[in-house]
Formats: C-alpha cells, sequence, structure tokens
C-alpha cells in the first residue's frame, strides 16, 4: 500500500524544511510506503527553490509549483490529482497537522473508513474566531444540503475511491469541506489538540475568512434564492392587505391623503430589499459565469512530478 500526503504550501520557507524532517520521520516509524506531493502555491519566498532541494534529496518528494498564488483549494486539487497512493492524507505545511496522527488515520482506514477526519479543538484561538466560528457553524448547517462540523478542516485520509470522486467533480468554485462530505462514503471522525501555528503566520486575513464564508453558504444550496421568493410574497401579500384596508377606510371614511412619511419609509425599505435580493441573483450568476468559462484551476509552472495514470473507479 502506498500513502500519498499532500501539502499544499504558500510562503512557507521558514518551515517547510522542517516538515519534511518531521513527516518522513514519523511515516518511517509505520513502515509502510509513501510518497510527499507539495504544492507551491506561487509562493513569493524561497518555498520553491527549498522543495526542488528536497526533492532533489529524497526521492519519496515531489512538487508542483503554480504559475502564481491560486488559493488552498486549487492546491489541494492539483495534490489530489498527482497523487498516485492508495489513500491520501492532506495536511498543512506549517505543523499545525500533526504527522504522527496519520498512523491512527491509517488504523481506522484498515477498519473500513474511505475518509478519516481529524477535528481540532479550538484550543488557542482567538476567543472573537471561536464565536464566530460557532455562530457560522450554526447558520450553515441550517442551509446547506451537506453536514458541516466545527473545527474540520481539510486535515484527513481519503481512500483512493474517495479521492477520485473528489476530482471527478469539476466545478470551479471548489469549497472543499463540502466537496468532501457531498462524496460521502464512510467517514469517520476524530478529535485532536489544536498546536498553535509556531513558524510564518496565518495567510487567513477577516477579508478572506469572510468571503470563504459566503463561498461555502453560496456553493452549496440555493436557499437563498428561495428565500427571496417567499420575501417576496410575503411583502405582496402585506401591501395587498394594506390596499384593501385604503379601499375600505376610503369608502367609510371618504378621500383623506395620508402622510408622506409611511410612503417614503416603503419606498425606501423596498428598494433596500430589492438590492439585497439582486445581490444574491447576482452571486449565483456571477458563480455561472465562471463555471461556464471552464478555465483551469491552476497553471503548473515547475514540477517534477507527472500526472498518475488515473484509475477511475467511479464516474
Ligand atoms: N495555503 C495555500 N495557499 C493559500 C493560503 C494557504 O496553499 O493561498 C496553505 C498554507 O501554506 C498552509 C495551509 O494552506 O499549508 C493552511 O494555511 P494557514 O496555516 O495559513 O491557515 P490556518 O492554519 O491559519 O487556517
Ligand atoms: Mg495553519
Amino acid at each position: 500500500m502506498l500513502i500519498s500526503i499532500v501539502v499544499p504550501c504558500f510562503n512557507e520557507e521558514e518551515i517547510i524544511s522542517r516538515f519534511h524532517e518531521r513527516v518522513t520521520k514519523e511515516l518511517s516509524f509505520i513502515g509502510q510506503d509513501f510518497e510527499l506531493v507539495y504544492v507551491d502555491d506561487g509562493s513569493r519566498d524561497r518555498t520553491l527553490p527549498l522543495l526542488e532541494k528536497i526533492a532533489a534529496d529524497d526521492s519519496r518528494a515531489r512538487y508542483v509549483s503554480f504559475s502564481r498564488n491560486f488559493g488552498k483549494e486549487a492546491a489541494m486539487l492539483a495534490g489530489l490529482q498527482h497523487a498516485g497512493g492508495d489513500v491520501v492524507v492532506i495536511m498543512d505545511a506549517d505543523l499545525q497537522h500533526p504527522p504522527e496522527l496519520v498512523d491512527r488515520m491509517l488504523r481506522l482506514h484498515r477498519e473500513g473508513f474511505d475518509q478519516v477526519v481529524a477535528r481540532r479543538t479550538r484550543k488557542g484561538d482567538r476567543v472573537t474566531r471561536t464565536v464566530t466560528a460557532r455562530a457560522y457553524y450554526r447558520l450553515i448547517n441550517r442551509l446547506v444540503d451537506v453536514e458541516l462540523v466545527d473545527g474540520v478542516g481539510d486535515f484527513r485520509l481519503l481512500s483512493r475511491r474517495t479521492v477520485d470522486a473528489v476530482t471527478g467533480l469539476s466545478e470551479y468554485n471548489r469549497f472543499s469541506k463540502g466537496l468532501f462530505a457531498w462524496v460521502g462514503f464512510r467517514t469517520t471522525t476524530f478529535e485532536y489538540e489544536n498546536a498553535v501555528r509556531e513558524q510564518g503566520r496565518s495567510k487567513w486575513s477577516f477579508g478572506k475568512l469572510l468571503n470563504y464564508g459566503l463561498d461555502g453558504l453560496l456553493s452549496f444550496n440555493n436557499k437563498p434564492l428561495r428565500a427571496a421568493v417567499y420575501l417576496g410574497l410575503v411583502l405582496l401579500s402585506v401591501a395587498m392587505a394594506y390596499a384593501a384596508w385604503i379601499v375600505g377606510a376610503t369608502l367609510v371614511n371618504g378621500v383623506e391623503t395620508p402622510g408622506y412619511a409611511t410612503l417614503l419609509v416603503t419606498v425606501v425599505a423596498l428598494a433596500g430589499i430589492q438590492m439585497v435580493m439582486l445581490g444574491v441573483v447576482g452571486e449565483y450568476v456571477g458563480r455561472i459565469y465562471y463555471e461556464v468559462k471552464r478555465r483551469p484551476h491552476y497553471l503548473v509552472a515547475a514540477t517534477n512530478a507527472s500526472l498518475p495514470r488515473r484509475r477511475r473507479w467511479h464516474r
């Protein structure tokens, strides 16, 4: 059995060599064949030359380097596509995903699980991030069709057929957390203590997280559109009732000119609601726009890896 470790790397020069050392050490304890697939996501520091050196010194290491920064989603996809293993483990380059857990993942895989998911505790996170994450997951699970769990990230083991299923999904807007949940197969989750990033810094700013959250909401359901329809219907019935009331009142009391305030507030409120709903529709149209262009998810500028012959168990 061959284990592939997929590692997306973006500006990880401070830690990448140490990462390689740690992982190869931990994996050699397991006593299985393994390969490492590093994906350099357009790093602007010395990550690529370091990866080239790692690959020159260690034949188990391969790298794929993008022409620019395409984002972690694209990097993971490239890693999965270039991985030839019977099982694939996705792991961050910053050692926040403890390599010693791979052994435990493999044991669970042998018990018959296709996906083994490591769920991190939120220890060491800022309170604001913990709270917003909680609220977000409560909201998103009401809306989307797949189940998403707080603390579950991309650190997971996938069986070959799961990898093939995930790479077979060719959508442009990728939200991996959702995609992994969507493909299903037997899945199990275990918890581990979160390690604080030792070197370098997190690439997730608040703005990036907000956009990522919106992506999750919009790429897995059409409920916001449905909500727009319902809201429109509710407003329409309120307006009709009000109109009927005015007709009645006019018949009884004769013609009266009501205040401008009601009128103005109604107009402005309706305009606001329409703008928001137009935005919702626009988001979906924008997504369709990107999908129909069928642009590749990433461009490779340098690599020592070839795409493994695709074993298609699914499709
Ligand atoms: N990463 C990437 N492309 C990006 C941003 C991040 O490949 O545009 C990689 C990064 O090198 C790391 C992993 O994704 O291996 C997780 O990133 P980070 O540690 O910054 O995120 P956090 O752990 O704070 O969620
Ligand atoms: Mg990290």
